[in-house]
């Protein structure tokens, strides 16, 4: 069988033909519509999928958000606009004639990095940075989604009780702090306004307020680590997403984590999957597929 695979961000779209073999035949790309409306949003995943959905026989969607049954949520309301509530799962089936499930996208991606190859713990955690922070939790080979979608959003942990404001209406969260867009937040004189990529771009080339931002967010990730620890006892952390990635910064959170106690070390790992993880994790969830 054939899954046609479709990733759901904040910024862009994705779609893929994926075998049961899990290889990825086809992918296709698009802008996510800056409207946040559901006709916006469902033209969008209509002109995505057409030219591929005929070589299909289910979909597989893994998106940003809180998936319940099949319907997106948010932590935070306001943070989706029109899109609450949005009948993923039924706007798919109705746009392609198959059957069609959905799974939180960083969820998703946990799947696909728990068998990913050299990961041999039955414990697996998940963690994202990039804009936001995200992640997805495999406990005794099993993904843990929650009962209402919720589990692994590790990012809204608290890190400050005095930090700022999260995009979840919580003080002090994880993703307040650590994601790319806190780290751009935080930056001040001539770093102010700038991205997170640029200001990485300035701490790799040694410039020490651009090393001390990125230094405040991996030490930030090393002590959610340890929480992640304390609370799963997982054998291994995978870390991905565009900050996650980033030369030097893994090695960072692995030096912030070396001074923890040792009972919260755990083995770290960069993803493997990087950008197709998504797509990979809510193929794999799709077909069952256990190796
Ligand atoms: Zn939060």
């Amino acid at each position: 069988m054939t899954t046609l695979a479709i990733d759901i961000g904040g910024t862009k779209l994705a779609a893929a033909l994926i075998d049961d073999d899990l290889q990825i035949r086809e992918r296709r790309e698009q802008p996510t519509p800056a409207s946040k409306t559901p006709d916006a949003l469902r033209a969008a995943l209509k002109s995505l999928v057409e030219p591929v959905m005929s070589a299909a026989q289910r979909v597989a969607i893994a998106s940003t958000g809180i998936i319940r049954e099949g319907t997106l949520l948010s932590i935070n309301p306001h943070n989706l606009g029109g899109l609450l509530h949005f009948p993923l799962v039924q706007t798919l089936e109705s746009i392609t004639g198959l059957p069609a499930m959905a799974v939180n996208d960083a969820q998703a991606a946990a799947w696909a990095e728990y068998h990913a190859p050299g990961i041999n713990a039955p414990d697996m955690v998940f963690i994202t940075v990039s804009t936001g922070v995200g992640g997805g939790v495999v406990l005794n080979g099993e993904l843990q989604t929650g009962a209402g979608g919720l589990a692994g959003h590790l990012g809204h942990t608290l890190a400050d009780p005095q930090g700022p404001i999260c995009g979840c209406g919580r003080r002090g969260c994880v993703e307040a702090i650590a994601s790319g867009r806190a780290i751009a937040a935080r930056a001040q004189g001539e770093l102010a306004g700038l991205d997170a990529k640029a200001i990485f771009d300035h701490a790799q080339r040694g410039h020490q307020p651009a090393r001390a931002l990125v230094a405040h967010s991996a030490q930030t990730l090393a002590r959610l680590i340890a929480d992640v620890k304390a609370v799963t006892d997982c054998q291994t952390v995978v870390v991905g997403g565009s900050v996650g990635l980033a030369e030097g910064y893994l090695s960072q959170v692995a030096e912030f984590l070396a001074q923890e106690p040792a009972v919260y070390h755990v083995e770290l790992r960069p993803a493997y999957y990087r950008h197709d993880a998504g797509l990979l994790g809510a193929a794999r969830l799709a077909t069952g597929a256990t190796s």
